[in-house]
């Protein structure tokens, strides 16, 4: 096993401490990372906090982990020592399913393992897996990403969760030119949202629940704002959007923002709130709308983001910290006053 310093909480209300962990020894197909940065996702605020599952501490968050590669097993041909890599929230899955195949890891039909609280069924006495507010990991090299030449490596962790996650339903319900798409909810995601559906040319509203992030919103590259907490605002944009993608961390009425869709139109909530959202079925009948979800992307289509945020030169604005700022982050995501995704420094750890 492989020694590694990291930041864990040892339960749910716990604040940070410094630990070690171990990580298995690089196999023939893994590649061991000398972990530079990793974002702060809210998904790793729910889960140290045990607000979506019991989880297994000590926990070590961190799914948008970037950094470089020290050591590569015999077999590995994707990544050679030195370079410049990433890893976001998946370490593994079959392989063979028919899912996994078309590229879909996510949805791997016999179990994807997650980067954190996961155990990774797939290599043979592998311990639970930890996140990246850790020195280094060990990832089998399907699930390593290169990270483009010219991208910062601090402002390419977000991509690896935050980027993915709004690429990936923005591309597959077309956002782009000729099409109106809504982001509910401004921080590390949405802020993503708004500059990779501007990158694509799609006509981009902001729904924020106060009018802090007005003039934010505009940089990133918003055509409108509105601020969700003023009644006529709101009212001026029903049957507006033909996508809506909803990044909110806590429940909403669903039906208030079904009803800003066009007819046809989509709402792909992305945020993932503990409690279920309840849908009146007669704010999808009429305008035979549709409620969706999605839920981070394959490995091919995180590649293709990352390739596309360097040719369009999209990055997400962030605000480094010490691993000793850890808790102080969490309190600010929770407050919605990050601006717009933490960046753990590791060197710090
Ligand atoms: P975040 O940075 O905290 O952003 C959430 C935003 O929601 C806030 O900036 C705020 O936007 C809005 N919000 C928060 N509290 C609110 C409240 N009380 N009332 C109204 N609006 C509120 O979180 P994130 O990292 O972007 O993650 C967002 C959600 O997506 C989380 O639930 C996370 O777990 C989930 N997630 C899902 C996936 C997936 O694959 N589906 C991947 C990553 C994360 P405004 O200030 O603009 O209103
Ligand atoms: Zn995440």
């Amino acid at each position: 096993m492989i020694k590694a310093k990291a930041r864990a909480v040892k339960g749910p209300t716990d604040k940070f401490e410094s630990i070690e962990i171990e990580r298995r020894d690089v196999g023939p197909k893994d590649v061991l990372i000398d972990i530079k940065f990793a974002g702060i996702c809210h998904s790793d605020i729910h889960t140290a906090r045990g607000e979506w599952r019991e989880i297994e501490y000590p926990f070590v968050p961190g799914h948008e982990i970037v950094g470089i590669v020290q050591e590569v097993g015999s077999e590995v041909t994707k990544h050679k020592v030195g370079d410049r890599v990433g890893v976001g929230c998946l370490v593994n899955s079959c392989g063979e399913c028919e899912y996994c195949l078309e590229g879909n890891e996510h949805y791997c039909k016999n179990g994807s393992v997650g980067t954190y609280a996961s155990h990774d069924k797939y290599v043979e006495g592998s311990p639970l897996t930890q996140g990246g507010y850790s020195s280094h990991v060990v990832v089998t090299e399907n699930f390593v990403l290169h990270i483009p030449d010219g991208m910062e490596m601090d402002e390419a962790a977000p991509l690896l969760c935050a980027g993915i996650t709004t690429y990936s339903p923005l591309r597959h319900w077309q956002a782009g030119p000729g099409k109106k798409v809504a982001v509910l909810g401004m921080g590390g995601l949405g802020h993503m949202a708004v500059k990779l559906a501007h990158a694509m040319g799609a006509e981009v509203t902001v729904l924020s629940h106060s009018d802090k992030k007005r003039e934010d919103a505009k940089e990133f590259g918003a055509d409108h704002f509105v601020n969700t907490s003023e009644e006529k605002e709101l009212a001026d944009v029903k049957s507006s959007f033909d996508l809506i993608i909803n990044t909110i961390s806590v429940n909403l009425d669903v039906n208030t923002y079904l009803g800003l869709l066009r007819p046809q139109g989509t709402l792909v909530n992305v945020g993932a709130p503990s409690e279920p959202l309840s849908v009146n079925v007669f704010s999808l009948l009429g305008g035979r709308k549709s409620f969706s979800g999605s839920n981070i992307g394959g490995i091919r289509e995180t590649q293709e983001m990352l390739d596309f945020c360097a040719e369009h030169s999209v990055a997400p604005q962030i605000e480094k910290i010490t691993a000793d700022q850890i808790d102080d982050a969490y309190e600010r995501v929770v407050n919605s006053d990050v601006r717009y995704r933490f960046v753990i420094d590791n060197a710090t750890l």
